[in-house]
């Protein structure tokens, strides 16, 4: 595998694959890799002849009060792991090429960005859509793989991608969990023994959300009430938001009436951890 720094050099070596007709598949992440980010590189593989992994932490997308010096790091280690995974470059740019000196251009998706993660973190998903372009504009992917987990930036990537006509196909991949169902996530590392048993809280409450929709209930407000009252026992855990929504447009729904998403984001000590689902009402979908 080579590892690939400069700017130009990753993009002449994407533009002699795609002279030759060589397919570019592509997952951009900020690293500290884990099994769900190894899964999108295997469907990137599955997809195109040769992969790329991008490993940026991206200072666009950290709010001031978010910590991003703290932001779990182990290249070392996440080299050895894509080596093992066939990749055939990793990108690991420097953030003063990224952002040059009078950097001044942003990509912003206008309304589904604007509820769940975009409330409580104003300015994260510009930063997200911005060097993601720049990223498809360095890598020249055929097809690129986001997680599911991310589920509104993953829509607001393919409304960026349809809205400038970009020339990739973007590729969705389902949460992958450890054995005990908490979303694989690099943040985590954050948690004591103790706070990972309250994080079990997030899918417990999905599962128990996708009980009652199964056992017949279809009113919002009471399956979110379920939602939140498990997520509030456990200790140390705040809630930022707990949400049904429209899995393509993400306007809020309050009777059931077809797949809905249930959307989670909650505090746990330090972490701050997202988990979601889609829920359809028996003989809806
Ligand atoms: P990150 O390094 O957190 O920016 O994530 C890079 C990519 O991996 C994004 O597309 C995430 O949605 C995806 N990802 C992170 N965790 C998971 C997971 N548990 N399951 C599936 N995809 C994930």
């Amino acid at each position: 595998m080579r590892v690939i720094e400069s700017i130009s050099e990753m993009q002449q070596q994407a533009n002699m694959w795609r002279k030759e007709g060589i397919t570019i598949g592509f997952v951009p992440t900020m690293g500290y890799l884990h099994d769900g980010h190894l899964a999108l590189v295997k469907k990137a593989r599955q997809l195109s002849d040769v992969v790329v992994v991008s490993i940026f932490v991206n200072p666009t997308q950290f709010g001031p009060g978010e910590d991003i010096e703290r932001y779990p790091r182990d290249l070392k280690r996440d080299l050895g792991l894509l080596t093992e995974y066939g990749v055939d470059i990793t990108f690991v740019p420097y953030s003063h090429e990224m952002y040059l000196q009078g950097y001044q251009t942003y990509v912003e998706v206008k309304e589904l960005t604007q509820p769940l993660c975009g409330r409580s973190r104003p300015g994260h998903f510009q930063g997200v859509t911005t060097v993601v372009a720049k990223l498809f504009n360095i890598v020249k992917a055929d097809v690129a793989v986001f997680g599911e987990k991310d589920f509104q930036q993953l829509l607001a990537i393919r409304r960026m991608v349809a809205d400038l006509n970009m020339d990739v196909e973007i590729v969705g991949h389902p949460i992958v969990r450890e054995t005990d169902g908490i979303a694989m996530s690099s943040r985590n590392a954050y948690l004591s023994p103790d706070e990972r048993q309250t994080a079990l809280r997030l899918n417990r409450s999905l599962d128990e959300a996708r009980r009652l929709v199964e056992d017949g209930e279809r009113n919002g407000d009471v399956i979110l009430e379920r939602v939140r009252s498990m997520l509030e026992k456990g200790r140390g855990l705040r809630i930022d938001y707990a949400e049904l929504r429209h899995p393509e447009s993400l306007q809020e729904v309050s009777l059931l009436e077809g797949p809905t998403l249930l959307a989670l984001a909650a505090y746990v000590g330090k972490a701050r951890l997202l988990d979601n689902r889609l829920i359809t009402p028996p003989g809806m979908n």
